[in-house]
């Protein structure tokens, strides 16, 4: 089993070091000039994994044109997300193997395995899974090139350089470091807290453990709502109600509107409600504070 894999002391340092610099940031001073740049680094490092990454490149939830794939594509590198073809191999096993003994990021693993100790001690299987669930991938010319880590951390240091020439260290920490920071725990909280019975609620009866979650949706723009996404795993949007906030889906459905995304797979609105349990305000109320099943609660 996996757990029994030597950790990757590389890897390690450098996902401990990349979030200890978010960290130390607030040992230095800060600029409210700095907020719209992290605003701007989180929302395109962000989408580059939710939007790129996720709904378009592992689902194909949509399509869109090649240069604006090439720019959110940047985005998931700047932010040290995963090399797409690792990323869309490993993810598109999760879907296939969700919570079984095979998915290295399942709870069932512990919490620390879920959330961050998966990406240190991956089994030997690993690469190879990731070629063949992602052959597709390869063939994207930018994707191939950056499965050789030298290329792929090359955006990453250009923004970092940048940065740190017109703004300083502390510039760089707080505009790169800190969005990275909360990118990162919030897109392993998908993998993690949305997996886990204790949190959140289920809109469908899913094989899984997966479960919707408005605050990791919050952070993960989108991504929280995992039941709904593994009950439909193509669908662009993953908060299906009006209340579940899904900024993924609002900037997919935005570039349709600017003809920049079509063959979008919005829910159907026939199907979604007969499918989904329905709830009352109330419960809806509750979830959304304590992300609770409202069944254990009232
Ligand atoms: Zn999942
Ligand atoms: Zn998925």
């Amino acid at each position: 089993m996996f757990k029994n894999e030597k950790i990757n002391i590389a890897i390690f340092t450098i996902l401990v070091v990349l979030q200890l610099l978010g960290v130390v940031a607030v040992w230095t001073r800060f600029h409210f000039f700095y907020l719209p740049i992290m605003a701007v680094l989180y929302l395109w490092i962000g989408l580059g994994t939710t939007l790129y990454l996720h709904r378009y490149l592992t689902h194909r939830g949509f399509e869109m044109p090649g240069w604006l794939k090439f720019i959110f594509a940047t985005g998931s590198a700047i932010g040290l997300s995963g090399d797409p073809v690792t990323w869309v191999g490993d993810h598109r096993f999760h879907h296939l193997k969700s919570d079984t003994e095979e998915d290295i990021h399942s709870p069932r693993h512990g919490f620390p395995y879920a959330h961050m100790m998966w990406l240190i001690r991956k089994p030997a299987s690993f690469r190879e899974r990731s070629l063949r669930y992602a052959a597709d991938v390869r063939k994207i010319w930018y994707c191939k090139l950056w499965e050789n880590s030298a290329l792929y951390v090359l955006p990453h240091l250009a923004v970092a350089s940048l940065l740190f020439v017109t703004l300083g260290l502390a510039g760089m920490l707080w505009c790169l470091y800190v969005p990275i920071l909360i990118i990162y725990n919030c897109t392993w909280a998908v993998n993690s807290i949305c997996h886990m019975k204790q949190f959140g609620y289920r809109s469908f009866e899913t094989s899984d453990e997966s479960k919707n979650n408005f605050w990791v949706g919050l952070g993960a723009l989108g991504e929280g709502y995992h039941n709904n996404h593994h009950a439909k795993p193509r669908c662009a949007a993953h908060g299906l109600k009006w209340w579940e906030f899904d900024f993924t889906r609002y900037t997919i459905w935005t570039l349709e509107k600017l003809h920049l995304a079509w063959n979008v797979v919005w829910p159907e609105p026939a199907a979604a409600g007969k499918e989904t349990e329905e709830l009352s305000a109330d419960e809806a109320g509750t979830m959304l504070i304590t992300s609770a099943d409202p069944n254990s609660v009232l």
